[in-house]
């Protein structure tokens, strides 16, 4: 089994969960005992959160290569970014360490195609929703079509994010409001919901939404553990 390396801390609420469903996907394959030999760096999230409001994105990606050579240095076999907002720097990371980068969106793009669908509509922080690294990446690399919410409804989406779910806040309000949100998506011709922010898990699910949910928590969890077992 290889040592799976972990940029957590982005937030800790969702990098519980990572930890967690690495673990059982471990257990789901190998057994009762069974448990992923993980290493994480954990940063200071109020850190990276003004780094990215303030457009500081080398700052922000020197301290990913950082956190990611601590883990090399560790003995991580290969190493995932736990945020699809941290990917906006991940090709400058990579360049920077010999261990691979498993990265979100590539991990994400394949369940979406082996579900046989093409248009999805994308959550996420600004960021990820506007900046060319994530959907450019999705449609350029992967075929597939992306759609985001309109300007208003991105930044609700912004705001409970950051305001809420990374400070541990899951309110029903939001959730009616992100029900909202991917109902008017699936109207303009989604077949599926990228839940692209590691968070956003903690506040809606499978029965929130008429199309099929992909989880990019979940999906990268997973996806971590297929290549730490493969052979
Ligand atoms: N965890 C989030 C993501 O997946 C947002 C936090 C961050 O900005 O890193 O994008």
């Amino acid at each position: 089994m290889k040592t799976i390396g972990l940029v957590g801390g982005m937030s800790w609420e969702s990098s519980i969960e990572y930890y967690r469903m690495i673990n059982e996907a471990v257990r789901a394959q190998l057994g009762a005992l069974h448990s992923a030999k993980s290493i994480m760096y954990s940063v200071d999230f109020a850190e990276m959160e003004a780094l990215q409001h303030q457009g500081e994105w080398n700052e922000a990606a020197a301290v990913m290569i950082g956190a990611a050579q601590s883990l090399e240095r560790a003995g991580a076999d290969f190493f995932i970014l736990c945020s699809n907002t941290m990917h906006k720097v991940a090709d400058e990371v990579q360049k920077h360490v010999r261990i691979p980068l498993l990265h979100i969106a590539d991990a994400t793009a394949r369940e979406i195609k082996g579900q046989q669908l093409k248009t999805i509509g994308l959550l996420g922080t600004r960021f990820t929703m506007e900046d060319d690294f994530y959907s450019g990446r999705l449609m350029g690399k992967h075929g597939l079509q992306v759609l985001i919410p309109s300007a208003e409804e991105r930044g609700v989406v912004h705001r409970v994010i950051y305001d809420e779910l990374c400070a541990g806040q899951v309110k029903p309000s939001s959730r009616e409001q992100y029900v909202r949100v991917m109902d008017h998506l699936v109207e303009n011709g989604a077949e599926g919901i990228v839940l692209g922010c590691t968070e956003i898990g903690l506040l809606v699910g499978a029965k929130d939404s008429r199309v099929p949910l992909f989880d990019t928590t979940k999906i990268h969890a997973v996806a971590a553990v297929e290549f730490a077992l493969r052979r």
